[in-house]
């Protein structure tokens, strides 16, 4: 039997919150409904933060419970407080993702507060969120380097990721928020984490091509036996401290290495292309992904 590998769909969120040109709710849920016409099951959907801090999702009270709800997809959320927490849950959430980071020097500049302090503030949401049988994704930004303070030690995700899952998230993902990362670093941060104890199949990697590296990236993670990887149909999102570079790994392009690697991602290429034409053409621009300029595969008649 094929093995499967899960796409996690960071576009809706990760991808339009850097993205400038205001996208209305209702082209927002045909861009959802398109992601899972192509197959998705988990679709990071938007982020439950303060509106006037990403204009972009504000519409996340209106958005969430328009979606389909097909059985087998999951829509988490991004949360960051306990108002956040509470307008899901009106919003009829059932998966939430919190944020932290490997740095203080990023957190202090982000979210105003040490590694340490974002803990003691997710704990309680955590907490909150399984009493309520809710599924838990924690990032852990600049796993791999931080714009301010450099390189990090592998050490230093992995304590933070082990702390998450104490706290009971049920995923960690790492992100290379920058996109530095190679697959030294990737190998570093994945071995780690399963020396740790950290159970495999609740790491996720998130990559970003800022640097070309995203997929070398992946095929170092699936070597030692990563199994799930964000990224974002038609490479939407930029890079915030490159601009004008690239930002996440494009889910084409991802799906389009996984399947060539023999692995069963349950999504149709051809289909997603079409998520990915959509997202680009709301945005007003051409599709930057590889395989979205090169098209899927198709010996010449
Ligand atoms: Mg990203």
């Amino acid at each position: 039997m094929t093995e499967r590998v899960r796409i996690y769909e960071v576009g809706p969120r990760d991808g339009l919150q850097n993205e400038a040109p205001p996208i209305s709710t209702a082209d927002k849920r045909r861009f959802v409904e398109a992601l899972l016409g192509a197959g998705l099951l988990e679709i990071e959907a938007t982020s439950f933060v303060r509106p006037d801090r990403i204009p972009q999702l504000a519409d996340a009270d209106e958005l969430l419970p328009s979606l389909p709800r097909p059985a087998g997809v999951r829509y988490p959320v991004l949360v960051a407080n306990r108002a956040g927490l509470d307008r899901a849950a009106a919003a009829g959430a059932d998966a939430i993702a919190v944020f932290t980071a490997a740095t203080d020097a990023f957190t202090e500049r982000n979210i105003g507060m040490t590694v340490a302090e974002s803990l003691d503030r997710f704990a309680p949401l955590l907490s909150e969120a399984g009493q309520r049988g809710w599924w838990r994704r924690a990032y852990v930004s600049t796993a791999f380097g931080c714009p301010y303070s450099g390189r990090v030690d592998p050490s230093r995700p992995v304590e933070i990721a082990t702390r998450l899952l104490e706290l009971g998230a049920d995923e960690v993902c790492f992100g290379d928020t920058i996109g530095v990362a190679t697959p030294r670093g990737v190998r570093g941060v994945t071995r780690r984490a399963l020396a740790a104890g950290i159970p495999v199949d609740t790491i996720a990697h998130h990559f970003h091509d800022t640097r070309g590296t995203a997929l070398a990236n992946v095929v170092a993670a699936l070597e030692d036996g990563i199994r799930t990887f964000d990224a974002s149909t038609g490479a939407t999102g930029g890079c915030p401290y490159a601009p004008g570079a690239a930002g996440n790994l494009a889910t084409e392009d991802l799906a389009y290495l996984l399947d060539e690697e023999g692995f069963d991602t349950g999504v149709d290429l051809d289909r997603l292309l079409e998520a990915a034409r959509l997202i680009a053409s709301l945005l007003g621009r051409p599709l930057a992904s590889k395989v979205g300029q090169a098209g899927p595969w198709r010996v010449q008649p």
